[in-house]
Order: structure tokens, then C-alpha cells, then sequence
């Protein structure tokens, strides 16, 4: 790994919450990645919806799938550019565990609950599952990471929030950026669900190719499918536009974002972050992709089979909340137990947590 001066450093790490001896083999962001792989939050993100809830079938993206390609994505551009491999793979690993169940019908719903209890943000909590919620050390709460993968984790965050967080929330307040690890994890976290998506709406039935053919960059794509296999099935020319498509992005981030950088000669970590954001695609691919994104919200999103899901959803989660809030003993005592939140908040601790089948159990036992 050839890393740049721009490129985050374990070696010069802002440091643990806790003070731990060092690791012989790996360094702090390696410990950092083999602490979430470990967690359960993480297990857990195998049974939670990306955007098919996890038992319509066995061959959809789950959040863990989702956040195994986010990793596998943000490795190659974080190589390419000279950033710290296994920092990105961390963030990238640990960027989703505060989804709640449902996908974003479910976070939805349960920032609706909270809403007189300080609301819910999927960020935050991903940032509250390291931090607090995982217990699995004699010594503390949370999994105790770096500074770095806590930036990183944290992609957005409102203010009022953000000044409750300390030297991980500054950045908000002061409008400043993170690593450029991080930044490597959101765009590639993009290119993921676009091209995932694709694939899972063709695969389903959703979309088909004649409404897929409208998108640019979709539509580029397939031509050169085309002009290569003059006889192929459908089933494999959706493949093989959707690798060509995840190609092109991360060609496309790695050529305007190292422009970016010859430009602004980032010198450090710290430099990085009072810079604008410098990890983005060219103006053309980036209004391309931002158009599948709006195709993708129209044709899948807010198809009629997906909307009743979040229909469902909402109504699980309510139901789910209104209970507890009524029967908060009803919460396992190794859940609650020490903890100083207000019983809403550990009400939506323990809903977020749940897997898309534990929360569709625990609702209809009610
Ligand atoms: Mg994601």
C-alpha cells in the first residue's frame, strides 16, 4: 500500500476514548474493521431490508451485501488514490448498523415516534452502535474506535446533534469535511444501491430494460453490450451493463477526484479537511447518475409493490413503539439495564436494533 501524505495514518491516529495497548499484528484501523465484523450489530445486518424486505428473497441485496459492495468498492478507489485501504473498509463495514428495520420506510416511521423524543437519524445511530449500544468489553461501552472511523461513520448529522457529540460533531458546526476515506465510502456507498438496485429491480420484475434504456447512462452501457454480444439473454446482458456501469463510476471518481487533488495538494489529513470535498465524479457522469437516481426513486421506490412494504413497515414500527412506550418492562433486561437515556430512547434503541423478521414476530405477538 503506497499512501499519500493526503492519506489518513494509524500511526498518527487522533486516538481511542479509551487508552488500550497497541495490537502486535494490526494496526488501529485493522482493529478497528475485525471490532465491527465482530459486533452484532453487524450479523444482524444479514436480516435487514435494503430495499426488499428479507424474506421476499433469497437472492436480494440485505444491508450486509449492500455494505460488503460499499467495502469492496471503497477499497479499489481508496488503492487507486493513495488513501488508507483498510480505513475505508472499516467505514464502509460499519456505514449502515443504525439502520433500523425496513430500510428507510422503517427509519421513517421511527423518527416520526421519536419526534417529541429528539427524533431518530440512521447516522447517528450507526455512530451510537459503536459507541454505546454494541457491550462487549469488560472496560467499556461501545467498541472504542479511532477517531477516524467515528468521523467517518458519522456522514450526516444536524446541528442541534452534532453539538452533543464533542470533537466528532465540530465538523458540522464548522462546515468542514472528513478523511477522504470517508468520502471515498459515500460515493462509493452511491455507486453501490444505483447499480444494485438496478440489478435487484431487473431481477424482480420492477424494471425492465425498455424503461432502464431511458437512463444515459444505462443506456451507453448496454450499446457497448451490444455491439460486443450480438445474441445474448437478458438475464446476462443486465450483468453485463451493470459491471460496466460500477466500471465506468469508479473510473470516472478516480480521474476527477485525482484531478482534484493535483489541484488542491492536500498535504495532510488535516489539510483534507478544511478543503471542499474532493472525492466526486466528473460534472457529465455526475449528472448521469444523479438522473438514475431520480429514474430508480420513480420506477422502484415508489413502485406500488414497494410502497405497500413501507405501508407495512410504518405500521409495524408504530405498533411496535406505541407498545413499549406503554410497557417499557416489556424490553429485555439486558437491553435497558444501566442505562441512563429516557425510555424513549432506548425504546428506539432497541426497535433499530431489531432484524426485519424479529420486529415482524415481536408485532404480531402484540
Ligand atoms: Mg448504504
Amino acid at each position: 500500500m503506497i499512501l499519500k501524505p493526503y492519506a489518513a495514518d494509524p500511526l498518527k491516529t487522533l486516538g481511542r476514548q479509551y487508552i488500550e495497548t497497541k495490537s502486535s499484528t494490526r494496526n488501529d484501523f485493522q482493529r478497528d474493521r475485525d471490532r465491527i465484523i465482530h459486533s452484532s450489530a453487524f450479523r444482524r445486518l444479514e436480516y435487514k431490508t435494503q430495499v426488499f424486505v428479507n424474506h421476499e428473497g433469497d437472492m436480494f441485496r440485505t444491508r450486509l451485501t449492500h455494505s460488503i459492495e460499499v467495502s469492496q468498492i471503497s477499497r479499489g478507489i481508496a488503492r487507486t488514490l493513495g488513501c488508507h485501504e483498510d480505513l475505508a473498509e472499516t467505514i464502509a463495514l460499519a456505514h449502515d448498523l443504525g439502520h433500523t428495520p425496513f430500510g428507510h420506510a422503517g427509519q421513517d416511521a421511527l423518527n416520526n415516534c421519536m419526534k417529541l423524543h429528539g427524533g431518530f437519524e440512521h447516522n447517528l445511530q450507526s455512530l451510537r452502535a459503536v459507541d454505546y449500544l454494541e457491550r462487549r468489553y469488560a472496560s467499556f461501552d461501545g467498541l472504542n474506535l479511532t477517531f477516524e472511523s467515528r468521523e467517518g461513520i458519522l456522514k450526516h448529522c444536524s446541528i442541534k446533534n452534532a453539538k452533543t457529540l464533542g470533537s466528532v460533531g465540530e465538523r458540522f458546526i464548522k462546515k468542514k469535511q472528513p478523511s477522504l476515506e470517508a468520502q471515498i465510502v459515500n460515493i462509493a456507498d452511491e455507486i453501490a444501491y444505483n447499480n444494485h438496485d438496478v440489478d435487484d429491480g431487473f431481477r424482480s420484475g420492477l424494471l425492465n430494460f425498455k424503461a432502464l434504456m431511458e437512463n444515459n447512462l444505462f443506456s451507453r452501457c448496454a450499446k457497448v453490450v451490444d455491439e460486443t454480444y450480438s445474441n445474448i439473454k437478458d438475464s446476462q446482458k443486465i450483468n453485463e451493463v451493470v459491471r460496466r456501469m460500477i466500471h465506468l463510476l469508479i473510473e470516472d471518481v478516480c480521474a476527477q477526484s485525482k484531478k482534484n487533488l493535483d489541484d488542491y495538494q492536500p498535504k495532510s489529513i488535516d489539510n483534507v479537511r478544511g478543503l471542499p470535498h474532493l472525492i466526486d465524479f466528473s460534472p457529465g457522469v455526475k449528472k448521469e447518475q444523479h438522473e438514475l437516481k431520480q429514474f430508480l426513486r420513480r420506477a422502484m421506490y415508489e413502485h406500488p409493490h414497494v410502497d405497500k412494504m413501507t405501508q407495512n413497515a410504518g405500521k409495524t414500527i408504530e405498533k411496535l413503539f406505541a407498545y413499549y412506550i406503554k410497557e417499557p418492562k416489556a424490553i429485555p433486561e439486558n437491553f435497558s439495564m444501566d442505562r441512563m437515556d429516557d425510555s424513549a430512547r432506548v425504546i428506539a434503541d432497541y426497535i433499530a436494533g431489531m432484524t426485519d423478521r424479529f420486529a415482524i414476530q415481536a408485532a404480531s405477538k402484540l
